[in-house]
Parts: C-alpha cells; sequence; structure tokens
C-alpha cells in the first residue's frame, strides 16, 4: 500500500494499492490540474529531492518551508506548540528541529490547499488536527486524529484562537495569536487574508490560481469580524508574504479597496 501525493496541490490520500482517480481539491475550480496531467509522487521521492528550511520569524515563532518548492509552496508557522498549517515533506531532520522547538500538540490548518500531509505529521508528533467541519469533504485522508470544530471561534491556547473567516474556503480560518508581535498581536492568515505583492495590503479571493474574486457581500462580512481583533502583524503563507506593522488598518483599507473596485468606484 502506498500513500499517494498530488504533486500539483501537495494532498496525501488514504493508503492504496493503485493511485487515486484524479485529486478532487484540483479538480475544483479553485485549483487546477498541472500541465501533462495528475501527476502523483511519495514521500520517499519527496524526502530524496527536498528539505525543509526551519527560521524564527520572530521570538517564539518558526517558519518550516520546503526546499525547491513543492507543490503550492506555502511554509508552515510552529508557535506554542502550534503548527498552523501544514506542508508535505516530513523526514527526520525536520522532526528534530521541531522537537528541539517544543513539538508540536495541535495541528490548525487555514484550507484544505494546505491539508497536504497533516495525518503523517499528527502520528509523529502525537498531535490533534483541528479543521473547521464546513471543509471536512475535502479530507482526502481520514484519521481519527482530526477534530472537526464548528461555529466561528475556538480557543486553542491562552493566546492562540481560530477564527472562521470563510471567503477562499467556506472554513477558511485564521489563527490570532495575541503574544505575537510584542503583544500587538499577529494574524496567521494562511491565504485567507492574502499578503499580496505589496505588503502594504492583501487581498481575498475565491480562487487565486484562476483569479476568481469573492463577492461584495462576504468581503463585507470578512472585514466586520477583522474589524473586531486586534493585531499589528500579519504572517501570510510564504516566507516573504509578512505585513510587519500596522496590519489590522492595512487590512481594513485593503477590504474598502476590493470593495471599491468590485463596485466600480
Ligand atoms: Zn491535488
Ligand atoms: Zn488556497
Amino acid at each position: 500500500m502506498n500513500t499517494f501525493i498530488c504533486v500539483t496541490c501537495g494532498t496525501q490520500f488514504s493508503p492504496s494499492n493503485e493511485p487515486p482517480d484524479g485529486c478532487p481539491i484540483c479538480l475544483d475550480e479553485r485549483q487546477y490540474v498541472g500541465d501533462g496531467g495528475q501527476q502523483w509522487t511519495k514521500m520517499a521521492e519527496l524526502r530524496s529531492e527536498h528539505r525543509n528550511r526551519v527560521e524564527e520569524q520572530e521570538s517564539g515563532l518558526f517558519g518550516i518551508g520546503t526546499e525547491p518548492s513543492f507543490a503550492i509552496g506555502q511554509r508552515a508557522l510552529l508557535v506554542g506548540g502550534l503548527l498552523w498549517d501544514c506542508l508535505t515533506l516530513l523526514d527526520d531532520e525536520t522532526a528534530t528541529a521541531v522537537e528541539q522547538r517544543g513539538g508540536i500538540d495541535m495541528i490548525a490548518i487555514s484550507h484544505p490547499h494546505y491539508y497536504s500531509t497533516m495525518v503523517e505529521w499528527a502520528e509523529r508528533f502525537d498531535a490533534q488536527v483541528l479543521l473547521h467541519e464546513a471543509d471536512r469533504d475535502w479530507i482526502m485522508r481520514p484519521s481519527e486524529r482530526i477534530e472537526l470544530w464548528t461555529g466561528e471561534r475556538r480557543r486553542l491556547t491562552e493566546d492562540l484562537e481560530l477564527i472562521r473567516l470563510g471567503g477562499h474556503f467556506e472554513g477558511g480560518t485564521v489563527c490570532l495569536w495575541s503574544s505575537g508581535a510584542d503583544g500587538r498581536g499577529a494574524l496567521l492568515a494562511g491565504d485567507i487574508v492574502q499578503v499580496v505583492s505589496d505588503r502594504a495590503w492583501v487581498s481575498f479571493m475565491y480562487s487565486y490560481p484562476n483569479l476568481i474574486p469573492l463577492p461584495a457581500r462576504e468581503i463585507e462580512r470578512m472585514r466586520r469580524i477583522l474589524e473586531t481583533h486586534e493585531f499589528d502583524r500579519v504572517y501570510g503563507a510564504w516566507w516573504d508574504r509578512v505585513i510587519a506593522e500596522d496590519a489590522k488598518a492595512k487590512v481594513l483599507r485593503s477590504a474598502d479597496r476590493y470593495l471599491a473596485a468590485i463596485n466600480g468606484r
């Protein structure tokens, strides 16, 4: 039996003898099947060609990302026993580096594009995976370690809380780390709130690769939720996608700019 991994999105499927018929995550209009059709790989192959970089982003927060880049190329974050978002490659070197930084008790993931090999990570670190129930149909490798949470907010620790924002996916989740940015608060945003190339702004899309926007009412709803939380920094889904300061104002004005654009103003 193999646990096949989709090359385009990095998602690992339940053990099987033959590769799955297709990858529902990539067949969805928010993703795409790569040039040359559906392709699969396995963890052993990944380990032979890639390494993970583990690097401190600020005191107590570590980034973990794969080099050379694989699939969607996101880097995960490790903070206070939480692995925020996940990545496909897990090897001994990474596990040792993570253990040295306190290990993983919980894995929480912003949306299905980063489910990746969450079950392998959970088994390796004896951790629980928290996913929003609204995205349950996108779980390609079910496990007893996965707990589906419901509602709008879920407190994890004294200074970590999950907030359902929706948008890109119905269960789209961000994580508020209130001790981050020297106590001013940091938002771990995945691509639910997407830090864009101009790091003074963010955007919110239904599909990033296929450039499908969200409706105005959804942007307004997300803006109303974001307005009620305090944060000064945003960590997006890639190493260089970080808003270092004054992030809340930048996020809110980005929502206003988006609404003006789609409303034709
Ligand atoms: Zn895929
Ligand atoms: Zn995504």
